[in-house]
Parts: structure tokens; C-alpha cells; sequence
């Protein structure tokens, strides 16, 4: 379902596209993606989680935006996280509009409608990999930016304790019931797009409960005596996983058992 076998950004139908940040890694993927929301032959466009300081980067964006006649008129992010944030600084010196998202600016409120000329934007709170994440719905376009909710390749963590389990599976319940109303495509903040938003939520709704299910085995299978219980779980359960992405690895299980009220 992938669309790309090496994702480097690039637009999802006519109203979004994604610049890819020079930041690649375990966590970040391929990179953050910044995406770039415009309808053709509107002069506003919105800008979602600028990423990196990295002003090459940020010229890109700019580039984007100009060569299609806009001009940044919002900044939105999707959640706090510094691979998101890092630029606002600067990115406040070279764009002269409000941000809103992660602790910045006007609160996002959940179903909140912003219009700026034809494009219509629908704030979903979509909480649990961050207590502050939040993703946006384009409606016109059968659009859904799903910040570092739902990823174009692998899992997200649950970054306990700002994330939580319980609020993320319910996200991705409501994600799914948005995405399966109409086909709808997935514009993640770090690896691929997808035309198929719906197919890859239930996907990580599956995963989300068979983890849980080897979580409460793992208990069962006595890590709940263990003197540290997350890391005896991670250790069983994410064996097969590599090394450095086991300390996200444990805040997930932190988050786990929390759910599990271990
Ligand atoms: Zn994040």
C-alpha cells in the first residue's frame, strides 16, 4: 500500500503537499514531513509543522508556497514534540502569521472549522501519542493529516505519560469512522501517504490490541514480579525489534500498563 518504495515527499491530491525535512531517523522515519495546504489559485495557503531548525528546509517550504502563488496566512501543528516545534523560531522570522497547535498560539479546539478561502480545514483532538495532538480533516479534499497519530509506515509510541492508551485507541476509533465515511487519504507527519486512510487506522488498531494482549501474556508469564516491570516486558515482547528504538519500545509498555492499571 505504500506509495512510494523511498518516501521523499510530495503531494496528496491537489490541496496538500508534503515537504520532507532533512531529519531522518528512528523515530522521525524518513524525515517530518511539513505539509503545505492550498487549493489551486488561492492566495492563502497553511502551513502544518514547519519541523527541524534546518533552514534549508524551511526555504523549501517557502519555495512551495511562493511558486504557487500563496502566502502562508496560519501555521498549524499537530502536537509539541521538537521534531514538529524546533523552527518556529525562525520560522517566525520569515513568515509573518499566527501559529496555532502544541502550546502555541489560540487553542485548537476539537471540530473547530477553519476557512480561508476555499480550503476548509476540520480540527479533530485526537489525543494519545501526546495529550496535545490533534489532526486536521479537508473535508474537499478527502484529506486527513494525522500528525504522529497514524504514520505512513510502522507504529507511533504512546509517549507515556503525556501520551495514554486508552484516549489513543478511541482516536483512532473516531480517526477510522472520519476516514471510512468517504474514501479518504492519510498525510502523516513522518513516512509515506496512503489513499487508503481507513485500511491503515484499523491496521494500527489491530496492532495496538495485539501488543496488549503480549503485554498481559508477558505479565502472566511473571515480568509483573520483576524489579522492573517495563523493561522485563520490553525485553519479551520487543525482542525482535531493534535496540535503538527500545526506550520508545518502553514508554509504549509504560503506557500499556498504565491502560492495564498494572
Ligand atoms: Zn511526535
Amino acid at each position: 500500500m505504500t506509495t512510494e518504495a523511498v518516501w521523499r515527499g510530495g503531494s496528496l491530491g491537489d490541496h496538500a503537499h508534503a515537504v520532507l525535512a532533512p531529519n531522518p531517523g528512528p523515530m522521525t522515519l524518513d524525515g517530518t514531513n511539513t505539509w503545505v495546504l492550498h487549493v489551486p489559485g488561492d492566495d492563502c495557503a497553511v502551513v502544518v509543522d514547519p519541523g527541524p531548525l534546518h533552514e534549508g528546509h524551511l526555504q523549501a517550504v517557502l519555495r512551495y508556497v511562493e511558486e504557487h502563488g500563496a502566502r502562508v496566512v496560519l501555521t498549524l501543528i499537530t502536537h509539541w514534540h521538537h521534531d514538529h516545534t524546533e523552527s518556529l523560531e525562525r520560522w517566525g522570522q520569515l513568515v509573518d502569521a499566527p501559529v496555532r497547535g502544541g502550546g502555541y498560539g489560540r487553542t485548537l479546539v476539537d471540530e473547530e472549522r477553519i476557512d480561508l478561502e476555499s480550503l476548509r480545514i476540520r480540527v479533530l483532538a485526537t489525543p494519545g501519542h501526546t495529550a496535545d495532538s490533534v489532526s486536521f480533516h479537508l473535508p474537499d479534499a478527502d484529506v486527513l493529516v494525522t500528525g504522529d497519530t497514524v504514520l505512513g509506515r510502522g507504529t507511533t509510541v504512546v509517549a507515556h505519560p503525556d501520551g495514554a492508551l486508552g484516549p489513543y485507541l478511541a482516536s483512532l476509533d473516531r480517526l477510522h469512522a472520519v476516514a471510512t465515511e468517504r474514501p479518504t487519504a492519510l498525510a502523516p507527519a513522518h513516512g509515506p501517504t496512503h489513499t487508503d486512510a481507513g485500511a491503515i487506522i484499523a491496521a494500527y488498531r489491530q496492532h495496538r490490541l495485539e501488543r496488549l494482549d503480549q503485554v498481559r501474556a508477558a505479565l502472566a508469564a511473571g515480568d509483573v514480579d520483576a524489579p522492573d516491570v517495563a523493561q522485563a516486558v520490553v525485553e519479551r515482547v520487543y525482542a525482535d525489534v531493534p535496540r535503538n528504538v527500545w526506550p520508545a519500545a518502553k514508554a509504549s509498555v509504560e503506557a500499556q500498563l498504565a491502560y492495564l492499571a498494572v
